[in-house]
């Protein structure tokens, strides 16, 4: 008979640092909601108001017939589809598809970080960064961005660049603050990191910007630098409920990532969706402009209730109540509204709400000059 130990025994081969991780829990949905309300207004994940890209939905149709069958050994179609959508500046195998943002950053995270290895990240910021990289045993470095304006700290960062360090997160617009990171900002910082770092710059929320001075990695990825551009179909073509994300970067580091993608990773559907995403600009231009004026409202209401708010790239805004945010969650759900407090993703005392509909953002105000009476 074997040699059974005791079952408390077991926690002797759990790795130590994954043991004591925490899971990644996401924002709420709609069904786990309690309130009086018949109406309830999502404004707690930074979706789509408006819905799912039509062109996506017939797509998803359409293919509901092929869900016996495998999906694509590879995510080669997708990499032609962003090519054709990146104007051929960039050649197919740049291109990495994945099924969500999420999954990406899991893949780059795995491919450079580790046991041994140091990421650093500049909270408050995306939460996944941290935790993924905890997962795999990395030691995460924080380099704060800078109070009250939540700027990049530059300098900050290149002081704790080390022989161990292999990956800087930046995330521009950054979630949840709204915050972007200037063309200068980028240029000082790339000049100045040395070869053995990659920097991963997320932009998922590039379609909502206005600043004169953003940038997109495209440009460094053009001219070879170390830069990982991170995308979703989640938030702008209203694909959250798909799972479908890509990255781009220089061909060698492309093809180093390509190494860990799973066959078949990418489900029929979402893939499908994406492609069809793709060309339906019609549908990002009228998203792009309910969230822009949206957001002027918002700001020109907040501005009357004498609200702390940061300015936003996104479709979101971070508000700082006078009033505890768990507290604020509550009295806004009975209202009918989600919205999501941040003290997670390293903004104590923050809540960001997503932008919506006219409807919803007026709903949204008027809850909130009800509840901060
Ligand atoms: C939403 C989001 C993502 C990606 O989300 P997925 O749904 O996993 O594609 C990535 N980065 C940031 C900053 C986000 O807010």
């Amino acid at each position: 008979m074997m040699n059974m130990s005791e079952p408390t025994d077991k926690i002797s081969f759990f790795k130590e640092y994954l043991a004591v991780a925490e899971p990644y829990k996401g924002g709420k949905a709609i069904s786990e909601i309690k309130t009086k309300k018949d109406k309830i207004y999502k404004l707690s994940s930074n979706e789509n108001p408006i819905g799912a890209s039509p062109k996506a939905m017939a797509a998803i149709q359409e293919n509901l017939k092929n869900l016996h069958l495998y999906p694509d050994r590879t995510d080669q179609r997708l990499q032609t589809a962003l090519r054709q959508f990146y104007n051929n500046e960039l050649e197919a195998d740049q291109f990495i598809g994945a099924s969500s943002g999420s999954e990406i950053i899991d893949h780059i995270i795995r491919a450079f970080a580790g046991e041994g290895r140091e990421v650093i990240v500049s909270n408050p910021t995306f939460k996944p960064y941290i935790m993924f990289s905890s997962w795999c045993g990395s030691k995460v470095i924080d380099v704060p961005l800078l109070y009250p304006d939540y700027k990049l700290d530059i300098r900050g960062i290149l002081n704790v660049i080390n022989d161990q360090t292999r990956l800087i997160f930046l995330t521009s617009p950054n979630n949840p603050t709204g915050t972007h990171i200037a063309k200068h900002e980028l240029d000082e910082l790339l000049a100045n990191i040395p070869d053995h770092v990659v920097v991963v710059l997320d932009e998922v929320y590039y379609h909502f910007v206005d600043a004169d001075d953003y940038t997109t990695a495209l440009p460094y990825v053009k001219k070879g630098y170390n830069i990982i551009g991170v995308n979703s179909f989640s938030k702008t073509y209203g694909l959250a409920g798909m799972r479908i994300g890509y990255a781009y970067t220089t061909p060698e580091l492309s093809a180093y990532i390509h190494q860990l993608c799973k066959p078949f990773l990418i489900d029929t559907l979402s893939l499908e969706a994406g492609i069809a995403a793709l060309g339906d600009q019609a549908f990002i231009d009228q998203t792009v402009e309910i969230v822009k004026k949206g957001r002027l409202y918002l700001y020109e209401q907040l501005d009357r209730l004498g609200m702390h708010y940061w300015k936003s790239q996104g479709n979101f805004i971070l508000l700082k109540p006078e009033m505890d945010t768990g507290q604020f969650e509550e009295r806004m759900l009975e209202e009918g509204i989600m919205v999501r407090p941040v003290a997670n993703f390293g903004a104590p005392g923050c809540v960001r709400v997503s932008i919506g509909i006219p409807e919803a953002n007026e709903a949204f105000i008027a809850a909130l000059e009800k509840i901060i009476k």
